[in-house]
């Protein structure tokens, strides 16, 4: 019967081998993913330094030296085996996981797609064990001489596997990549060392003891370290801790973005939307802030197993977590230092030159805005409802006269040595913005209501977005009903809209709540309203402002208590510090 089946099925059950090779896929894509997994294993047995050899960026070899646990000949007998683990039994384990790993997958992945040769030691162990596996070809378990700890090689990735081979990249992209895992896992584990060389030359070098900022200043530099604020709160069994940089250092993408989940780097689109969400205003909306943060929660109030490489996660409790975390952001990002330094805008000018450009010591204190000073001196806070801005007197005499360039610039000297440029219409947008905010907050929202009520035409989806939102919009004084399952009419919006931007701003709200599939809130969507009306509402560059106006918006702008970017994350002001102008002018 054996003989007829063999000779007619078609269905066979595939060599363990085999197996592990097509598993291998999913695990192992790249050097960074071998440098990603020896790594974990490395921390999961508790190192406390451990030392990455690369060569040709991980493709020729990724040795692994750790100071951790270490393993017995019985366990070396089953490392390179699927399946097998020793950070989980049952199913049941996963609610519990505390570890970096637990599928029990990623040596035996590497295994079968590389030359891989372990070799390991117990402290208490007379002496140590190796292991080779060639291509999933495990051979048997012999004595060696090693010290305490576990030193992994991984020889030749992908040697008999030509096709994902053909994918590897330059070595200079590989080595990027496999340095970007090096690099979250430093920041994740504070208290281990890491050593690491590529072809033989010393990359990256951090002690044990380096906290997260000297950590940051090893890896980033020392402009960035410098300049981030720290982070710190605790919601019951939630703890939130970290750095996050001032606005300005903002970019493209989130590369320098890394959250951490108990050790765990991830990247999780939730992190990313909330970091973006606590620097709304500061913040252009297209670019990324810059922050270093570790979450510590119980394991049982997180999903690991969503994803292979388990860089991604569910979070449990996700509408508590995310109000938790915008209040710390927000009030750690208060405490950055948001005015645009000078040094940084006549850097490239030097370089061009060809002179040699003095790096700002280290113990050099910050420029500060000379007007959070007054506003701490007087102790006089901002108040809501004042009569219009231009029409204000000033409240204390500015301290130098202003010029005013290009219709644009307000240009003065700083109490404190230097000289500022104001943009002028970023600045008095950031006044409005905080004016109409605390206006509308404080529930004094002016509603122009119409006999006649604007009619908007939207798609049908669109009416029942904005259906679901108009309870919370008429807190905020935009007055919709639905008037047909296209159409949206408008009664009433707030005084300081002009009634012509109804139909645009009825758009622009459809587009802002189809984005987010979650609710947002009153504050949100008056956060968005308020923006625009701000802009709408201000001077412009090109207005010629009288002394008196000039006067007005610098003095209403210091009583603020963000003043240095305008509501869409442009600076509002450029400082040249006395020791700038002294750089400038090669005076030191
Ligand atoms: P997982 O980490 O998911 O358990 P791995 O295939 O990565 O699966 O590792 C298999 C097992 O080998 C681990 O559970 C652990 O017991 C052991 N191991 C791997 N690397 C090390 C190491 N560097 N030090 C000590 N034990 C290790
Ligand atoms: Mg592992």
């Amino acid at each position: 019967m054996s003989a007829h089946a063999s000779s007619s099925a078609v269905i066979r059950v595939l060599p363990e081998r085999v197996k592990n090779q097509i598993a291998a896929g999913e695990v192992v894509e790249r050097p960074a993913s071998v440098v990603k997994e020896l790594l974990e294993n490395a921390l999961d047995a508790g190192a406390r330094d451990i030392r990455i050899d690369l060569e040709e960026g991980g493709a020729k070899l990724v040795r692994v030296v750790d100071d951790g646990r270490g393993m017995g000949p019985e366990d070396l007998e089953l490392a390179f085996v699927s399946h097998a683990t020793s950070k989980l039994a049952d199913v049941a384990d996963l609610e519990h996981i505390g570890t970096l790993g637990f599928r029990g997958e990623a040596l035996a992945s590497i295994g079968s797609v590389s030359r891989a040769r372990l070799m390991t030691r117990r402290s208490g162990d007379p002496n140590a064990w190796s292991v080779e596996d060639e291509g999933g070809r495990i051979g048997p378990v012999v004595a060696a001489g090693a010290g305490a700890g576990t030193t992994i090689e991984v020889r030749e990735l992908f040697y008999n596997v030509p096709a994902r081979r053909a994918f590897l990249k330059r070595t200079s992209t590989e080595l990027a990549r496999s340095l970007d895992v090096i690099q979250r896992l430093v920041l994740a584990h504070e208290g281990v060392g890491f050593i690491v060389t590529h072809d033989g030359g010393r990359v990256l070098d951090v002690e044990r003891g380096m906290d997260l900022g000297a950590r940051v200043r090893r890896l980033f530099g020392g402009e960035l370290a410098q300049a981030l604020v720290a982070v710190a709160g605790e919601d019951g069994d939630v703890r939130l801790a970290g750095l996050i940089a001032p606005p300005r250092f903002s970019r493209s993408d989130t590369g320098r973005q890394m959250w951490f989940l108990n050790g765990r780097p991830l990247r999780d689109r939730v992190l990313v939307r909330c970091l973006q969400e606590a620097y709304r205003g500061f913040n252009d909306e297209k670019r990324q802030p810059v922050a270093f943060l570790s979450l510590s929660m119980p394991p049982a109030l997180v999903d690991v197993n969503v994803h292979p490489t388990k860089s991604e996660v569910r979070f449990r409790e996700e509408r508590r977590l995310f109000p938790f975390l915008l209040a710390r952001l927000r009030e750690a990002l208060a405490r950055t230092d948001m005015a645009t330094p000078g040094a940084a805008l006549l850097a490239p000018q030097a370089a061009r030159a060809g002179t040699l450009w003095p790096a700002p010591r280290a113990s050099e204190p910050r420029p500060r805005a000379a007007e959070i000073e007054v506003r701490e001196a007087s102790g006089r806070g901002y108040e809501p409802g004042a009569a219009p801005l231009l029409a204000e007197p000033a409240p204390e005499a500015a301290p130098s006269p202003v010029l005013q360039v290009a219709k644009t610039y307000l240009v003065r000297e700083l109490a404190s040595g230097g000289l500022e440029i104001v943009d002028q219409h970023a600045l008095h947008e950031r006044v409005t913005y905080e004016r109409l905010k605390a206006g509308l907050a404080a529930g004094r929202v002016e509603v122009q209501r119409e006999l006649v009520p604007e009619l908007v035409e939207l798609a049908r989806s669109e009416v029942a977005i904005l259906e679901e939102h108009l309870p919370t919009l008429s807190r905020i004084g935009i007055e919709l009903a639905v008037f047909g399952s296209t159409t949206i009419a408008v009664h009433g919006l707030p005084t300081l809209f002009q009634r012509r931007a109804a139909a645009r701003l009825v758009r622009e709200l459809v587009a802002a709540l189809a984005q987010d599939a979650r609710l947002p809130d009153a504050a949100e969507l008056l956060d968005h309203v308020v923006h625009r009306m701000a802009c709408r509402r201000s001077v412009m560059a090109g207005d010629e402002l009288a002394p008196a106006e000039i006067d007005a918006l610098l003095a209403a702008a210091a009583r603020l208590p963000h003043d240095q970017t305008c509501p869409h994350g442009r600076p509002t002001r450029v400082r040249l510090t006395l020791a700038d102008l002294e750089r400038a002018f090669h005076r030191r």
